[in-house]
């Protein structure tokens, strides 16, 4: 048998939580894989050490303060420091690097990813706010570069699974489990008074704040109602959602013939992010297995839009298109921010948004300069509401 040539992997955003698995991933195949770019927003020391053990051809430090530390503490070894915001595009136009792993958090994600694509690079996508943001311009840019995009969210790779050899099967709909996040069953009453650290401690998996805050108010649902749509080319209709607690079951396919197909595991994002890694082959590992023969119980429900309207505020979103999808993630990150630091509560975030959605002009076909527009704009007018 031939064998597969190592592929080189560009970290963007190694020091998060998709970062340091992927590079626990990434160590445990050195035969397959090398981490060729590591970068960090802030994080200078996670950063320095990962640089000595897996010793990358380059880091990024996005934060230039942080940048003598890190150029001291790497003198001595062959990685190369580059510094600030325009050095993660700079370094995704390189070619010393296969396939990208986009892993940084929010809208910061979309440039360095468009750059890697019109260089012709795999993409492993977990920054679900590049899709949100501009998902038509990204997968026709993807289209004509012919560059192969891989999701590493857990309910997408679920999906992209269950798909692979049918081809010319049409996809009915697509269910998308959710866990509820920590405050499934809660109502406005209770929710009014919950802070950041509760928002934080999600039941099923250990995630960065702001997914795990908008796993807290459905909105991470939302957005991957607006992901699935971009990846699998699907109408707003075919998507669906559904409350599933335990997470064992990733997400579905319903085909034309009322077959559905599910992708299963416990809930372990080394598993979607070495799939998205190492496609098309599966290889194994040693992850802990699901066990039939345990006392479990998979349940599924209804959500509770009533309670989390950030859901239907997402499907507005999902359903107008054009530059409401954005305007939508830009609000949504500044209330999460905002809640992180006790700026406001926990029902406040989804006023924020409904707001900024009714503020910021709508455009029904934005050009790419347009939603870095909306963005800003929807930003700035997010933070004068609250004074930010
Ligand atoms: P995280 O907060 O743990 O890590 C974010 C990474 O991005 C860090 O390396 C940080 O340095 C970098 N970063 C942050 N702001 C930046 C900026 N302005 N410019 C450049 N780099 C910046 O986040 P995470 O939980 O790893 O999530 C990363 C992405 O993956 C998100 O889009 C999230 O929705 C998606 N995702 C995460 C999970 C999960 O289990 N954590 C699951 C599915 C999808
Ligand atoms: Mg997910």
């Amino acid at each position: 048998m031939n064998k597969v040539p190592v592929k080189r992997i560009a970290l963007f955003g190694s020091t998060g939580s998709i970062g340091r698995q992927a590079l626990e991933v990434i160590g445990s195949n050195p035969d397959k894989f090398t981490a060729e770019i590591l970068t960090a927003q802030s994080s200078d020391d996670l950063l320095i050490m990962q640089a000595l053990k897996y010793k990358p051809n380059i880091v990024v430090i996005g934060d230039e303060k942080k940048a003598n530390k890190v150029k001291q503490a790497l003198a001595t070894t062959n990685t190369k420091v580059f510094v600030g915001e325009n050095a993660l595009e700079e370094v995704a136009a390189l070619d010393c690097y296969d396939m990208m792993l986009a892993a940084i958090v929010g809208f910061a994600g979309l440039k360095p990813t468009l750059q890697a694509i019109e260089g012709g690079k795999a993409i492993a996508l977990a920054n679900k706010e590049t899709l949100v943001v501009a998902g038509d311009i990204v997968m026709q840019r993807a289209v004509e570069n012919k560059v192969p995009i891989i999701p590493v969210d857990s309910e997408h790779s679920a999906i992209f699974q269950c798909l692979i050899g049918e081809t010319r099967n049409k996809i009915e709909k697509i269910i998308l489990t959710a866990s509820g996040g920590p405050f499934l069953g809660k109502k406005p009453n209770y929710l009014v008074n919950v802070k950041r650290d509760h928002a934080l401690q999600h039941p099923n998996w250990q995630m960065g704040a702001k997914i795990s805050v908008d796993s807290a108010t459905l909105m991470n649902k939302g957005l991957e109602m607006i992901e699935a749509k971009w990846l699998f080319n699907l109408k707003p209709e075919q998507i669906q959602v559904v409350i599933h607690p335990q997470s064992i079951l990733h997400s579905m396919v319903q085909f034309e013939d009322g077959a559905m197909k599910a992708q299963m595991g416990l809930p372990d994002m080394k598993l979607p992010i070495q799939y998205a890694l190492a496609f098309p082959q599966r290889i194994p590992n040693t992850f802990p297995r699901y066990d039939f023969k345990k006392p479990n119980t998979l349940s599924f429900e209804e959500p509770d839009i009533k309670t989390f309207r950030n859901l239907v505020l997402a499907k507005e979103a999902l359903f107008k298109g054009g530059n409401l999808p954005c305007v939508l993630n830009a609000a949504n990150e500044i209330a999460v921010f905002a809640f992180l630091h006790n700026r406001i509560g926990f029902l406040d975030m989804t006023d924020l948004i409904e707001r900024t959605m009714q503020h910021v002009p709508f455009i029904e076909h934005p050009r790419l300069e347009e939603y870095f527009d909306s963005d800003a704009e929807a930003r700035n007018f997010a933070a004068s509401l609250i004074k930010l």
